[in-house]
Formats: structure tokens, C-alpha cells, sequence
């Protein structure tokens, strides 16, 4: 592990030529008591060799972009994530073997990828969230107190919409505020989730959570939860105007997981809403 001795926490940027990588250079230049070591794309990509920094549209940073994530790791201090879930995987595991903290963006995580992260938890911290954005995890807070407060008798159902190219369904948030909404009622999201509808479905069943799934455009992320009752309507909603919101977000969880024990933490332990 890369010992701090300015008290600034060495970041290294996986996935750095994605949607979110670019941003992430950005925030981690920007932010206070942060600075990029390295920046990691997959081996073949075409940005390998080019200056980080130009490819955030900053001025140059003096980072090469690298293919050797396991290089970058032994000279960090944490890693910020957000790529494809068998690369998150895969870097879990160096994570741990270099003792760095890793901030997991990334979604669309099977049950064995997470069973792969839990276990690297043991080792070193991981800070995982469907959505890094202080606004998201405050509205699944009103979302668990609303499920709770209004019962069965509402029926709730998360409405997402995104960009065309997002890659999993439902989004990380949608089931991030699906699971509030489970918890809220004291019951697993999985036994109560109806993830799509087509065709005679039948009418809908007391306690289930419905997922609809809305893609197209340049839509950065739109949430919203609907909780329907006899005659009328509560709706809780979140929209992402700009990426910098999860880069930001994303900066500050490695900021809180420097020096901390191991463990998986979610954003809401880093931003204080679990206290
Ligand atoms: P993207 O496709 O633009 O970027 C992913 C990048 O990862 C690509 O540049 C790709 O080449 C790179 N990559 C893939 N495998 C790699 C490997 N083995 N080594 C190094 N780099 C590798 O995607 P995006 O829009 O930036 O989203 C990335 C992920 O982040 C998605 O899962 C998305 O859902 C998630 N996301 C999460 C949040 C949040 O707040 N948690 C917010 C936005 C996006």
C-alpha cells in the first residue's frame, strides 16, 4: 500500500476513457485532499498512452494512461470504479492483495460478483453504491420512511429512464430504491420485485414493487417512485443533470474509506445517513 505522508489520498481511475472515467479524472484533480496516480484502461483500448488529463479535457496531468492495473495499485491509495462488473471483480481482488480502498460505481453485478466483493471486504474497505449522488441516497431514506408510513394500500412502483447505451436493467438506483422501499416495508426486494410485465399478467399483486425500464437519448438518470393508493398519488423523484454528482460523490467515499477497517460500506454510512 502507498503510505500517505501529505496527507493526500493517491487515486487511481479504472475504466479512465468511460462516460464516468473522464468525469472522475476531473473531480479527483478538482477535489481537495485528492490526486490521480494513475489511470487504467482495458488492454487494446485506444486511449492507452494518452495523457489523462487531456482526455478529461483538462490540461495535461502528466499520467499516462496504463493497461497494468496491478502496477497502478501497489503506488495508490484507493481505487474508483465504475466499469463493467467482471473488470470490478477482478479489481476487488488486486485491491485487496495491495491493501487499497476501492469505491465500486459499477452496477449490474450478478450474485457471484458480489459474493467476490463481499469476500475482498474482509480484507480491505469497499465503498459500494448503485448511486454515489447525496440527493439519490436521501430521497431512498423518504422512500423507506414512505413505504413504511403508507403500507400495502399504495402500490409502489420505481419508474427509471436513462441514456441509450446503459448496458444493465433495471438501473443500480432503481434497485437501490426498490430495496428501500422492501426494507421499509420489512420485506427482501426479491420476493416481492416484478422486474418487467407483458402480455395477460393478471391483475397486480398486493406488496409487489414494480420496475418499469425507459431508455433513449442522453438522459444521464431520471428516478422516480410511485406510490399509488385509492385515489390518489405520492411521487418521489431524483434527476441527474450532470455526472460530476456520482464523480464528485465517488471522490468523497474514498476520502471517508482512507485509513478505515475493512468492511462493505454503502454511501449512505459514508454520507452519515445511517448514523
Ligand atoms: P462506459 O462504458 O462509458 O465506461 C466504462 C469504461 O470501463 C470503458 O471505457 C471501458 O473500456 C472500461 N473498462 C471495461 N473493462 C475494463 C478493464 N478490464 N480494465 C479497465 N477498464 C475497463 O460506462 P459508464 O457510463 O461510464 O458507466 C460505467 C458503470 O458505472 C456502469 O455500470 C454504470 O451503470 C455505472 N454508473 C454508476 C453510477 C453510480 O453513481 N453508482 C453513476 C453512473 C454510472
Amino acid at each position: 500500500m502507498g503510505e500517505d505522508t501529505m496527507g493526500t489520498m493517491r487515486l487511481v481511475v479504472v475504466g479512465a476513457a468511460g462516460r464516468m472515467g473522464r468525469v472522475l479524472i476531473r473531480a479527483v484533480s478538482e477535489m481537495p485532499g485528492a490526486e490521480l496516480s494513475a489511470a487504467v484502461e482495458r488492454a487494446g483500448a485506444p486511449e492507452i498512452g494518452d495523457d489523462a488529463g487531456t482526455l478529461a479535457g483538462l490540461a495535461p496531468l502528466g499520467v499516462a494512461v496504463t493497461d497494468d492495473p496491478a502496477a497502478a495499485f501497489a503506488e495508490a491509495d484507493g481505487v474508483l470504479d465504475f466499469t463493467l462488473p467482471a473488470a470490478t471483480v477482478a479489481f476487488a481482488e488486486l485491491a485487496a492483495e495491495a491493501g487499497i480502498a476501492h469505491v465500486i460505481g459499477t452496477t449490474g453485478l450478478a450474485s457471484s460478483g458480489d459474493a467476490a466483493i463481499e469476500k475482498a471486504a474482509e480484507t480491505i474497505a469497499i465503498v459500494k453504491s448503485g448511486n454515489m449522488s447525496l440527493g439519490v441516497n436521501l430521497v431512498a431514506g423518504l422512500v423507506e420512511k414512505a413505504a413504511r408510513a403508507l403500507g400495502e394500500d399504495f402500490d409502489i412502483e420505481v419508474l427509471e429512464m436513462h441514456h441509450r447505451r446503459k448496458i444493465d436493467a433495471p438501473s443500480g438506483t432503481a434497485l437501490l430504491l426498490g430495496k428501500a422501499a422492501a426494507a421499509g416495508r420489512n420485506v427482501p426486494l426479491d420476493e416481492r420485485a416484478v422486474y418487467a410485465r407483458e402480455g395477460e399478467t393478471g391483475a397486480r399483486e398486493t406488496g409487489a414493487i414494480g420496475f418499469a425500464t425507459l431508455r433513449g437519448g442522453t438522459v444521464i438518470g431520471e428516478h422516480n417512485v410511485i406510490f399509488a393508493g385509492e385515489g390518489e398519488r405520492v411521487v418521489l423523484s431524483h434527476i441527474a443533470e450532470d455526472r460530476t454528482i456520482f464523480a464528485r460523490g465517488a471522490v468523497k467515499a474514498a476520502l471517508w474509506a482512507h485509513g478505515r477497517g475493512p468492511g462493505l460500506y454503502s454511501m449512505a454510512d459514508v454520507l452519515g445517513l445511517n448514523d
